[in-house]
């Protein structure tokens, strides 16, 4: 039996004052939900998240991390920094990141090795663009995606969560049919089960883009979308709320 989860990715957004609100409204909210809620929140308030979300059963986490363990990397954050703000999880592959920032697949699957070494949970991310999609290559590119996964932690996927997240859907108010979506999951399974079947039914396979109170209901009723990965509706705490009841 696989718990949904329902994370938050907060992107660049945020202020002290802003996220109090905020998680305020998540903590009174949170204990009428059943499936498990996360906030991926910038670095530098998850301080702030720690202190205002401990013991309400919200868990918290990272949007990137370091593929290093420690040393002269300016700029960068470590898994083990990550844990010491009691971190559970930490998004890689986010397709910003990918096209932002040049991160390769082989890049990311890395970065979950490292991080499932620290101690987090990597929400792995994959999906392909509108071009890729139209060319007829989704399967093919997600496939590409998780190759390099498969290899650095095809050993430890009960302690990985994949989402899928087909780049033309996020931030686009664009969304997958629930059916389109399923397809693309269950392609995922497949591809898990063929380096460990048992640890690969158990994976939490999320579904991100343009997730809204309106259309999750539907996404995540389908067998293999087991929860979601959610960018500008996790900024409001009554629609993230909403959605998360809805899983
Ligand atoms: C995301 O950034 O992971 C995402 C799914 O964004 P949105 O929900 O805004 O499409």
């Amino acid at each position: 039996m696989r718990r949904p989860l329902i994370a938050g990715n907060w992107k660049m957004n945020g202020s002290l004052a802003a996220n109090a609100i905020l998680l305020e409204g998540l903590r009174a909210g949170a204990v009428a939900v059943q499936c498990e809620v996360a906030v991926c929140v910038p670095a530098p308030y998850l301080s702030q998240v720690q202190a205002l979300l401990a013991g309400s059963g919200i868990a918290w986490g990272a949007q990137d991390m370091s593929v290093h363990e420690s040393g002269a990397y300016t700029g960068e954050i470590s898994a083990l920094m990550l844990r010491d703000f009691d971190c559970r999880y930490v998004i890689v592959g986010h397709s910003e990141r990918r096209t932002f920032h040049a991160e390769t697949s082989e890049l990311v699957a890395k970065k979950a090795a490292r991080a499932l070494a620290g101690g987090l949970i990597p929400i792995i991310c994959v999906g392909e663009t509108l071009a890729e999609r139209e060319a007829g290559q989704t399967a093919q590119v997600v496939e590409a995606q998780l190759s390099p996964v498969l290899a650095e932690v095809g050993g430890q996927l009960d302690h990985i969560v994949v989402a899928y997240e087909p780049v033309w859907a996020i931030g686009t108010g664009k969304t997958a049919t629930p059916a389109m979506a399923q397809e693309v999951h269950e392609l995922i399974r497949a591809n898990l089960a063929k380096r460990d079947a048992d640890a690969a039914a158990g994976v939490r396979l999320l579904y991100g883009g343009s997730m809204k109170p309106d259309n999750a209901k539907e996404l995540l009723a389908m067998p293999d979308i087991d929860g979601g990965l959610i960018g500008g509706a996790s900024l409001k705490a009554a629609d993230f709320l909403e959605i998360a009841r809805a899983a």
